[in-house]
């Protein structure tokens, strides 16, 4: 009797596992510069089948964020995907300083890899960089590749990185002249047959020979500030930055096809190829989960050019709205609701136009890096009498000359020390910390706990500092930017619909890393290797 009941507690629990239905398909959605508060502050205006759908029908994470820094794209996609942050898949900007070959690094640039798709180097470009695995690597693991894994952005970046490693594919957008789909090497010889067909329709023409006008009638707008103002910028040889915006007018003067990445139509040709992957793939056809992986990049495009204010931006998200319910629908008809797990998520938010925070009695400014970079080097030029102590100033980080320092037996951690006292007496320096006490101390929580986790042992610089809340780097006239450790910047949305997910919301603190542990729990296979992560419990069913 007792040995039946002990087979029992050992067989049950695996029966339970192997009964579980695996989703057909997740469908990843990334928007770039998506603030959390786009999602509250448009509410009102969004359709029920778009935004809402996911909110209303599935779960709402509504206190997730980012818990490092620079909150930029690539390395906002990175974590994502990999369930932890830049001090371990080593993604620490978009383009950083490479101090062993005294160059720049894009973070997904391979020179030896070639385009497939079009005749520029656009698509000289590999998922290599990247150090650690993807939950979409798991997910090919766990399948023995029979699950297939796409990812698709405007950006290279926002295609590749969430795509991994052993990706079928990852397609990104070569604007100029070309305004085709691209690949790289990396994944294939020749773009399959569905990429050339959508290629040869070319359905960006249909959007940049008309013009982008508002949704709604201009006043319905009432959640932005006046549609002309003076914190926005405008397209090459447009006068105001209002609408109409004539894009067949600019577009010969904004770099022809580049000029679609910021207008709505960004989205609305990406979600056209959603749709075609899903089909030409037939994504979610056989018992093993496929995984697409897409990111909306023209968000922030639009973001950077007016800022979290502009009718520009509400515009956006109430078309991106409606490029959504696109997506829903087709897969609300095409699958039941439990084939299907999406989440929806943000790479990072963005600041108010710093002008419009001073000109709001709100702190803001911005901060001229050019002349830190030369006051410092006058500054230890006094010290140590030599201006070759600086290799580079790039992403908050000062890199110092490591072989200089060496040959002429200098104190490095003096040297750091140094750097960092002189950054804490410069206007808009909150914060500075040098490599040596993030390599010896474990911050805990706060922002020097969100510089360490950004800071890459290997890759990053010798000294990190910090601005204060509101500023960014001088440069913008108008428009915004994002990087910081900040709420505006690291509040995003994460919305999770369908296949193993409860109904229900929560304003429990997440992290960006949970998210691959949630998915690694939903689709019960690794997590990926570094992850630091932990499932959303309640997200679960
Ligand atoms: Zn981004
Ligand atoms: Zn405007
Ligand atoms: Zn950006």
């Amino acid at each position: 009797m007792k040995r039946l009941v002990v087979l029992c507690l050992v067989v049950t629990p695996f029966f339970a596992i192997a009964q579980k239905q695996q989703p057909k398909l997740v469908v990843g959605i990334v928007v770039d510069q998506m603030r959390y508060d786009y999602l509250t502050r448009f509410w009102e205006k969004y359709s029920n089948d778009g935004f809402k759908k996911l909110v209303n029908g599935g779960f709402n994470c509504k206190n997730m964020n980012y818990n490092y820094m620079p909150t930029y794209t690539g390395p906002g996609h990175a974590s994502i995907y990999t369930g932890t942050t830049p001090e371990n898949h080593g993604i620490i900007s978009n383009t950083w300083y490479n101090k062993f070959a005294n160059n720049t690094m894009y973070c997904t640039s391979d020179s030896v890899e070639t385009t497939i798709g079009s005749e520029t180097v656009s698509g000289k470009m590999s998922p290599r960089n990247l150090l650690s695995t993807t939950i979409t690597d798991e997910l090919k693991l766990a399948t023995n590749n029979r699950g297939k894994v796409i990812g698709i952005s405007i950006k290279d970046r926002g295609a590749i990185l969430p795509a991994g490693h052993k990706a079928d594919a990852a397609y990104w957008y070569d604007g100029g002249n070309e305004g085709k789909w691209i690949s790289s090497t990396f994944y294939m010889k020749e773009l399959p047959k569905w990429v050339q067909e959508v290629n040869e329709t070319n359905n960006s023409n249909k959007y940049l020979n008309g013009k982008w006008e508002t949704l709604l009638p201009i006043k319905a707008y009432t959640e932005s500030i006046a549609d002309d103002n003076p914190y926005e910028g405008t397209f090459n040889e447009e006068e105001l930055p209002v609408f109409p915006h004539d894009l067949k007018a600019l577009r010969d003067s904004n770099h022809n096809y580049s000029l679609i990445k910021a207008t709505p139509f960004g989205n609305t040709i990406l979600k056209e190829l959603a749709l075609a992957a899903i089909e030409g793939e037939r994504l979610g056809k056989d018992e093993f989960t496929d995984f697409l992986a897409v990111s909306f990049s023209s968000p922030d495009y639009v973001g950077h050019k007016y800022g979290p204010m502009s009718v520009e931006i509400e515009d956006t998200y109430l078309r991106l709205d409606k490029d959504l319910a696109e997506i829903f629908s087709y897969l609300e008809k095409n699958f039941e609701k439990d084939e299907v797990l999406i989440f929806l998520t943000a790479d990072h938010g963005a600041v108010n136009v710093p002008q419009y925070l001073i000109d709001n009695n709100l702190p803001a400014g911005y901060f001229d890096g050019e002349k830190l970079t030369t006051d410092l080097k006058n500054h230890l030029k006094k010290k140590y009498n030599t201006d070759t102590l600086i290799a580079n100033v790039s992403n908050y980080q000062v890199f110092l000359n490591h072989s200089y320092i060496a040959q002429n037996n200098l104190k490095l951690k003096a040297i750091e020390s140094e750097v960092a006292q002189f950054l804490l007496t410069q206007k808009g320096i909150s914060k500075a910390v040098t490599a040596t006490s993030l390599k010896a101390t474990e911050f805990n929580d706060g922002i020097l706990a969100n510089a360490q986790r950004g800071y890459h042992q290997v890759r990053s610089g010798d000294v990190l500092y910090v601005l204060e809340s509101g500023w960014i780097p001088a440069g913008y006239t108008t428009g915004t930017t994002h990087g910081s450790p900040y709420s505006y910047d690291t509040h995003v949305p994460l919305l999770w619909y369908g296949a193993g997910v409860k109904k229900g919301q929560s304003d429990k603190f997440v992290v960006i890393p949970d998210i691959s542990a949630t998915l690694a729990a939903l689709l019960q296979i690794q997590t990926p290797s570094a992850c630091t992560g932990f499932p959303i419990l309640e997200v679960i069913k």
